[in-house]
């Protein structure tokens, strides 16, 4: 293709839909954003990234749907090391707190045998006094049975 059949913008009809740097020729120059508006090609309409010297240029071409592709890929590849990055992040948090509830769970496994050993204390003190009871009801029976035996000995005198 000569470059009679090229005319060229400085790119305002179609702007790259990512916010990359701008692409750099083999002159290290920004590539200008421009457009083929050579009707009836194959690549009529089609945006590329073009030497700012063109034509007389380093040769630099890279088409945009070509370069925005390759920006999808690494955008999406970018995403899915933010997203592993986010998800090691919450197998982290997770482990951490399955760890906190494991130790919750051992203090209270603690806790139930603290009261368990309570419980037993409290059982032992109350069959005690029980049997404190049961010593002294027997003592006020046997007081009231020998009073009254007396009682009735005096009334059969
Ligand atoms: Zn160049």
């Amino acid at each position: 293709m000569s470059a009679s059949n090229h005319t060229v913008d400085s790119g305002s009809s179609s702007r790259s839909r990512s916010e990359h740097p701008p692409s750099r020729c083999y002159c290290n120059q920004v590539a200008p954003l421009r457009t083929v508006r050579f009707n009836g090609g194959r690549n009529a309409g089609r945006a590329f990234y073009g030497c700012s010297g063109w034509p007389d240029s380093c040769g630099f071409l890279r088409w945009v749907d070509e370069v925005d592709e390759l920006r999808d890929m690494e955008d999406k590849l970018m995403e899915a090391a933010t997203e592993n990055a986010e998800l090691r992040l919450q197998i982290d948090q997770l482990e951490r707190r399955v760890r906190e509830l494991l130790n919750a769970s051992k203090n209270k496994q603690e806790q139930i045998e603290e009261l368990a050993i309570e419980s037993d204390v409290m059982r032992e003190r109350m069959y005690s006094a029980y049997a404190d009871r049961k010593l002294l009801v027997f003592c006020v029976i046997s007081w009231v049975m020998f009073f009254f035996s007396f009682y009735v000995e005096e009334l059969a005198l």
